[in-house]
């Protein structure tokens, strides 16, 4: 059994940040088992909202969500005979909310699940700073990974900077304990009833001075049944056949359980228990997802023990590299983000993250590496990108998949390695389905000739109705050429070392 705090509290509050849900939830857990009287509360942090468009789908899947955690709250409540339990929501900075509420409630401690990404641990320190000078405590937990910071250490007693061996002693460590789940109910009797200056509900999205998305038209359905309902869908079967299916963005073969992950509507252990158990009897698709799972552990512990992956390359021989810079590398970029670079796939993939705020994975490697290799350009200007358009967007999992493109990684591919986009094409989206449904003007194009329009008959042109140029770009650069500038551009590795 998960470990519970020592000695009874009268109240504590729990503050949920990328945890929406209350269910298997390890500050929950901790809070419910230590003190008599718990409360719920999530801040929409205006230092991280301010600066965000006025439409953002990651904004209305997280109110939305925080609709279905007030629910289920209330229902918490009531299995235990307590009418008017909710979640609270705040509006403003965490750092004056949080201390102000405890204050208010009379709490004595804050519980949170921990979160490795710089910034929330800079905010986290000034919230526990304030809370301390009230006589309130701070618990973070482990929640968001199955195992964190140093729990995973090499024989030297370093982290991991290769997956291998690190997937390799994660497996080996694993047992059922870690992926027991968070028992709620028992101890929900504790929920208390929102007080009343907290029973307004969940603002709406104009409310925190939002608009509405197309997330409804996208059928993304938020919350906890949003999350299971995918969950079961990709467990029925389609887990057994993820390592057939998981590369071909056509197909409907990934699990789409990111965006769930990344706002803890779903806990990793709920994910990681029945791929573990799947593996254990023979499927060879729950293994290959346990090991995107294990990945994203990975890249957690990296963010947590070399921060200066954020703003720095992991390897810094990398960052005397000299991009493509000025007017041309800012037109570049910008054919680049609207789909515009004359390359069917690339351009497809960079429609379906504007379009929906999604990319399949085996998409975001071929843009990503398009964008450092084929472009030239730096690839922190691919991961701000990503950072405002992906709705699964995580700091840890974004700059690892960044650095692994752009070589400058830990445990990347070699420098040397760039992907043909009309290979990947070819090889993945053989007849042509992921591009005509993002690119609809090239539809009519026989399949052999969609994945490089520019070499196709004249005949094959007009017959579908296409002019290069008019309907669809000439490509912005040839891949034979990039590449060759691209391994001179690398070649200062070379010399540094
Ligand atoms: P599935 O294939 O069903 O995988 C299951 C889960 O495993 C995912 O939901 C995710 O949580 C995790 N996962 C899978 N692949 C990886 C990976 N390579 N690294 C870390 N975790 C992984 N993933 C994000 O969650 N957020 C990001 O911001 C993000 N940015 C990326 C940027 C680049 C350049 C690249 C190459 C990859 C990025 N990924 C990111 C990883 C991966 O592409 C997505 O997790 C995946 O496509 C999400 O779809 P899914 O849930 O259907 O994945």
């Amino acid at each position: 059994m998960h470990k519970a705090a020592d000695k009874p509290l009268g109240a504590a509050l729990v503050w949920c940040r990328r945890d929406l849900r209350a269910h298997d939830h390890a500050a929950l857990y901790h809070a419910l088992r230590a003190a008599r009287q718990v409360w719920v509360v999530f801040v929409f942090d205006r230092e991280i909202l301010d600066a965000l468009p006025r439409v953002d789908r990651r904004v209305e899947f997280i109110r939305d969500s925080l609709v279905d955690l007030d629910a289920q709250l209330r229902t918490l409540g009531r299995s235990h005979g307590t009418e008017g339990v909710g979640l609270i929501v705040r509006h403003g900075r965490p750092r004056e909310e949080i201390p102000r509420l405890a204050a208010a409630l009379h709490v004595q401690a804050v519980y949170a699940n921990a979160d490795d990404e710089p910034a929330a641990q800079a905010r986290d320190a000034r919230v526990r700073g304030a809370l301390a000078d009230a006589g309130i405590a701070f618990h973070p937990s482990k929640d968001q990974v199955v195992f964190e910071t140093d729990e995973l250490l090499t024989g030297g007693g370093t982290p991991y900077a290769v997956f291998t061996p690190y997937k390799n002693a994660w497996l080996k460590k694993l047992e059922p304990y870690f992926l027991q789940p968070y028992p709620i109910g028992r101890h929900a009797g504790a929920l208390a009833p929102l007080p009343a200056a907290a029973q307004g509900g969940v603002p709406a999205l104009a409310d925190i001075g939002f608009e509405p998305t197309n997330l409804a038209a996208l059928k993304l359905a938020p919350g906890t049944a949003g999350g299971r309902a995918l969950l079961e869908d990709f467990c029925d079967e389609r887990i057994d056949r993820y390592d057939q299916t998981r590369d071909f963005p056509a197909v409907k073969g990934p699990s789409y359980l990111s965006v769930h992950l990344r706002f803890g509507t779903l806990s990793i252990r709920e994910l990681a228990k029945p791929a573990w158990d799947r593996m254990r009897s023979g499927s060879r698709g729950a293994e290959v997802w346990l090991s995107e799972l294990i990945w994203r552990d990975f890249y957690h512990q990296v963010l947590h023990h070399h921060p200066h992956v954020v703003e720095r390359s992991f390897k810094p021989e990398h960052d005397k590299i000299k991009w493509e810079h000025g007017q041309h590398a800012e037109a570049l970029f910008a054919a680049w983000c609207e789909g515009r670079t004359g390359y069917p796939l690339v351009d497809a993939a960079m429609h379906q993250i504007n379009q929906t705020g999604y990319m399949h994975n085996r998409l975001r490697m071929v843009v990503a590496s398009f964008l450092c290799k084929d472009l030239g350009l730096d690839w922190r200007w691919g991961e701000r990108y990503f950072a405002q358009h992906l709705n699964d967007f995580d700091l840890a999992a974004n700059n690892g998949g960044w650095q692994w493109a752009s070589s400058s990684g830990c445990d990347a591919q070699p420098w040397f390695r760039i992907f043909n986009p009309v290979s990947q094409s070819q090889r993945f989206d053989a007849q042509g389905r992921f591009i005509r449904r993002y690119l609809p003007q090239l539809a009519a194009l026989p399949d052999a000739a969609l994945h490089a329009p520019w070499d196709a008959t004249p005949l094959d042109l007009a017959a579908a109705g296409v002019v290069l140029g008019r309907d669809y770009p000439e490509p912005i650069v040839r891949h034979e050429l990039a590449r060759q500038r691209m391994l001179a551009r690398y070649a200062v590795l070379k010399a540094s070392r």
